[in-house]
């Protein structure tokens, strides 16, 4: 399973969420919840998001 966020491969079933069948890491979920607006990453990890809201039906 791989990353939205981050692209990296992920064992399944290893820790992190799944939205509308797009998964989403252990560390960027913990990224996401922390991540203030003024954050550099912060558009990178909204843009992740957005592929799961936008293009969540495929
Ligand atoms: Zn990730």
């Amino acid at each position: 399973m791989k990353c939205i966020c981050c692209n990296k491969e992920k064992i399944t079933g290893y820790n992190g969420v799944m939205i509308n069948k797009k998964y989403i890491c252990e560390d960027c979920e913990k990224q996401i919840k922390t991540i203030k607006i003024d954050d550099p990453k912060y558009n990178f990890y909204i843009n992740g998001l957005k592929k799961i809201w936008c293009c969540g039906e495929e």
